[in-house]
């Protein structure tokens, strides 16, 4: 489904964020990316949907070459769900417009197949009350959960998250980690950057290490919480454990 291949990337003529990466993600997989600070996670996951454009290697999505001139952006986009760690969502919209719009102005459906579309999502993610709220009148979690409904209303074939849950409260966190464990076992494919290893244990199959551009470790989960091979990996382990 994700084929990343040697991939390199420099911001700027001499700084090097990704070097050599190469990794896949199948369909109905999910893959977890963890690294420290600076590793390059957000850079790799923006670079699979063309939020950021690198300079040598492939990335490869559900048949679409991303870094050929010739693949239409913003269709391709609009296929990859992404979630951010600020949620993103537009102040000035009520919350089922926010999962409206881009389904009408994108994916050309009808208004009433975009609000039923919606509201079956709103009730999914247990905020079909707040439907005509605007965002700031939502906790971060809630808007966090309005972020996944509105990536799933345009019925993406993968979901990239970046670190959903890191600018939450403690308390809301793991109401976007259950959304996202649902979805998981519901056979998405996602690629997820967190470091909250409770939710890599349910439900990744992999998990990638980063460290400063490279990727480290490709493990099964298993493996890697159960003897990472390289040290650093055992080093940011012990200190997120
Ligand atoms: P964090 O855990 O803090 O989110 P990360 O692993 O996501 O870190 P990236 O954001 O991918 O790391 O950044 C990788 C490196 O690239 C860092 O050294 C960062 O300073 C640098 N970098 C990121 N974005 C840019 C940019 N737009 N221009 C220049 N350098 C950048
Ligand atoms: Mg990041």
């Amino acid at each position: 489904m994700i084929e990343i291949s040697h991939v390199n990337k420099w911001y700027g003529p001499a700084f090097q964020a990704l070097k050599d990466c190469t990794t896949s993600v199948a369909r109905g997989e999910v893959v977890v990316v963890c690294g420290p600070s600076g590793s390059g996670k957000s850079t790799l996951i923006k670079c699979v949907n063309a939020l950021e454009p690198f300079q040598e290697g492939e990335i490869i999505l559900d048949g679409i070459k991303v870094n050929d001139p010739k693949t239409d952006l913003p269709k391709l986009r609009a296929r990859v769900g992404m979630v951010f760690q600020h949620f993103e969502l537009f102040p000035h919209l009520r919350i089922i417009e926010n999962l409206c719009l881009a389904q009408e102005k994108v994916l050309g459906r009808s208004h009433a197949e975009a609000i039923a579309k919606a509201e079956k999502l709103l009730d999914r993610v247990g905020l079909k009350a707040q439907a005509n709220k605007y965002p700031a009148e939502l906790s971060g979690g809630q808007q966090q959960r309005v972020a996944i409904a509105r990536a799933l209303a345009m019925d993406p074939i993968a979901m990239l998250f970046d670190e959903p849950t890191s600018a939450l409260d403690p308390e809301m966190i793991s109401e976007v980690l259950d959304v996202m464990v649902d979805l998981a076992r519901e056979g998405m494919t996602m690629m997820v950057v967190t470091h909250e290893m409770g939710f890599a244990s349910k439900v990744a199959h992999r998990v990638i290490f980063m460290d400063q551009g490279e990727i480290v470790e490709d493990a099964l989960k298993t493996d890697f919480f159960g003897s990472p091979r390289s040290d650093r990996a055992q080093k940011f382990l012990s200190k997120i454990l």
